[in-house]
Order: structure tokens, then sequence, then C-alpha cells
């Protein structure tokens, strides 16, 4: 029979898990209090990519997702990411030696580029570094239309999307979720996943099982449309930065973006300085505007993707770094759902690391 899953959050996690599923076969239905396209998504930088400071595990969980967005692109064929590359810098000369060895050694395709070889691939930085590190693997979404995609493609596999539609509450039975109460009434369902990113600890507030979770602030400033300055992503001290599909040069403190603490504007217009002052052609860039999203943050910074232990019928998929890991938490999360296989990869990331605590 035919599972009918019902799905909190139409960001880029829930569209992901929404589509595989509805490819799968199951019965979707996704609510969204705001527009579909979600929050965090649409104020993204959306790099994709399994770069330093993360363990082993956790760089596996990236590669493969990272396959997973070229999978993605056949499949829903309006996605479009940009390979164009990441070229970086933002550590310490030995900090980047040893990132480039241990993800070397790891089967990451990263290679040490000079000062000349930097200029090479982005020939409008002004001051390109001695060192620097390229991953041609790397790449970049437009998060808002890739999510889209994915709604758009669900439909097409007979998903229903309501938006916009809060969810107030879960209903819990005998320790089983069984139905939500929205804003125009309850709505039942086999199994209920929550891929609220940020309204995540709201939803879990009034169950025995609430993890941990945070939503740090974070800017990021955009030019107005310009021709073509940079070929890849570039990942520099004091900047991140790269140039959306429309030409947009989209930049922030890091990828994250800074806390602008309640001075956004004032902090949007200095990074844009800084931005400019990079850029052989910068002063050509004209300011656009800044956007602050919240990046949906476990406690322990890792993803939360799994059944609740104490809970029958509630999924959990919550994360940081979502744009990288949203096809390969869709295919895992659909592959749990409706098989009750659990992929290994996933195996660090369950809710119950929290229960356990
Ligand atoms: C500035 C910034 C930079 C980032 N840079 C990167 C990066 O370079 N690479 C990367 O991989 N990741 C990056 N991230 C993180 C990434 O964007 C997020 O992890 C990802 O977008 C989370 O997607 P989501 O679908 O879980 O959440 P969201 O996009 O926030 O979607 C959640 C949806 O749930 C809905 N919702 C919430 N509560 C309810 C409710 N009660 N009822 C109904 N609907 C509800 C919301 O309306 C929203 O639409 C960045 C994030 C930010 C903010």
């Amino acid at each position: 029979m035919t599972k009918h899953v019902l799905i909190i959050g139409a960001g880029i996690i829930g569209a992901s898990i929404a589509w595989h599923l509805a490819r799968a076969g199951a019965r979707v239905t996704v609510l969204d209090a705001g527009a579909p396209g979600g929050a965090a998504t649409r104020n993204s930088w959306a790099w994709i990519n399994a770069s330093w400071g993360n363990p082993e595990p956790y760089f596996r969980l990236r590669l493969r997702s990272m396959a997973a967005w070229r999978r993605l692109e056949k499949d829903v064929p309006a996605i479009k990411v940009n390979w164009a590359g990441g070229l970086l810098w933002d550590l310490p000369q030995d900090e980047l030696e040893a990132y480039a060895r241990e993800h070397g050694a790891w089967g990451y395709g990263i290679r040490r580029v000079d000062r000349a070889e930097a200029a090479r691939i982005e020939p409008q930085l002004r001051n390109p570094p001695d060192l620097a590190l390229h991953v041609a693997e790397e790449g970049s979404v437009e998060p808002l239309p890739a999510a889209e995609a994915l709604l758009a493609a669900a439909i097409g596999l007979g998903a229903e999307i309501v938006a916009p539609r809060a969810v107030l509450a879960l209903r819990e039975r005998n320790g089983r979720v069984t139905a939500v109460e929205t804003s125009a009434g309850a709505l039942e369902a086999e199994e209920v996943v929550v891929a609220a990113g940020a309204g995540t600890a709201k939803l879990t507030a009034g169950l025995d099982f609430a993890p941990p979770l945070d939503a740090p602030p974070g800017l990021l400033i955009s030019s107005r449309p310009h021709a073509r300055l940079l070929n890849g992503l570039v990942m520099s001290p004091c900047l991140h930065v790269r140039q959306t599909a429309t030409g947009c040069l989209l930049a922030g403190a890091d990828f994250g973006g800074s806390d602008p603490g309640g001075e956004a504007e004032r902090a949007a217009r200095e990074l844009f300085e800084t931005m400019r002052g990079m850029l052989k052609d910068g002063n050509a860039l004209e300011y656009s505007h800044h956007t602050v999203g919240f990046r949906p943050m476990p406690g322990d910074g890792y993803p939360i993707i799994g059944r609740v232990p104490t809970i029958d019928g509630l999924y959990l998929a919550v994360m940081h770094s979502g744009i990288t890991l949203a096809p390969v938490v869709g295919m895992f999360a659909a592959e749990e759902i409706l098989d009750g296989r659990r992929d290994p990869l996933l195996k660090p990331y369950g809710p119950e690391r929290f229960a356990a605590k």
C-alpha cells in the first residue's frame, strides 16, 4: 500500500525528500508556513563542497552528496549546478598544507596552486595568494531555483505542496505521531518528516525528545548583475565570494555569513567595499542588497537525520550545509522511510545521539 508521508518545510531539504519519496512511489504532502523554497535556503551562499574542518565520516557524507548532485542534475534537468571549482586560502599556511595532505589522502581532488596559477584561475584577483588550494570538483547552485525545481518535479510525480500553511503542533498519541495541527485544521499521516530548518525547535519543544538546535544569523551581500568577473568560488581570508547565474556577486565574511548584530546595513556596506577592493574591476560593481539568513544548526554542528527514538512515525532532517547535503539526505531519507534501510553513512547523525546524553 502507498505510504502517506507529510513533510513540514519546503526548503531544499524538504523539497529533496519530497522528490525522492514521490519518485519511489510514496504519497507526499509538503506543508510550509511561508512561500515554497525555504527560509535559510533562499539566503544561502550555496557552496557545494566537502572542504576543511570536518572529520572523515562527515567528509564522506558530503562527498557522496556532491556525487548525488550530479545524478540529480540529470534526473531533474531544471537544476543547474555550476561546477566551476573553488579557490581557497582562508587558513594559515601550515593549516592549508595539513588540509591538502589530509583531504588529498581521503581522495578529494585538491591541488596546491601558486600565485601565478591562482591569477590564471581568477584573473580578477587584485592580490592573488602565494599559496592556495583549488578543488575543481566543487560547485554552487542557485538555491531557491533548485528547491523550486525539486518541488515542481515532485508535483509532477503527484506530490501536493500546501503553502502557506503553518504547522502549529505535532499530535502525539501513545508514543506515536499520528497527525499535525495546522492553521487550517488537523492533517493525518502515516509518517511525519520535520524538515523545518530553524523552525524545527518550536515543533519539537513540546515532545519528550527535543534535540539542541540553534539558528545563528548569517549576513550576505549582493551586487547588481555584472559582466562575468569570477570563474568559480573564491574563499579568501577576508571574504568568500562567487558570481551567481544571474551575474550578481554574492559574498559573506565567510560562506555562512557573519552576525551583523543590530547594524546589518552598515556591516553590509563595509563588506561590499572589501569585495570591491579584492577585484581589479571591483569599482564598477554596484551594491544591490543584503540578506540575513538563519542557519539551522544542531547543537554539535552535525546534521540530525533519522527517526526519533522514542516517538514512532517521526523523522527529523535538520542541518547546516543543507545545500551540499540535500541530494544525499533526500535519497537516504526516502530509503529509510519506505524500506527501513538506513545507509551506513548516516550512522553518526541519528537523533538518538542526543537522547543518549
Ligand atoms: C548565510 C548562509 C550561508 C550558507 N551557506 C551555505 C553553503 O555555502 N553551503 C551549504 O551547504 N549550506 C549553506 N548554508 C546552510 C543551508 O542554506 C541550510 O542548511 C539549508 O538551506 C537548510 O535547508 P532547510 O530546507 O532545512 O531549511 P529552510 O530553507 O529554512 O526551510 C525550512 C522551511 O520550513 C518552514 N517551516 C518552519 N517551521 C514551520 C512550521 N511550523 N510549519 C510549516 N512550515 C515551517 C519554513 O517556512 C521554511 O520554508 C548557509 C545558510 C546561510 C543562512
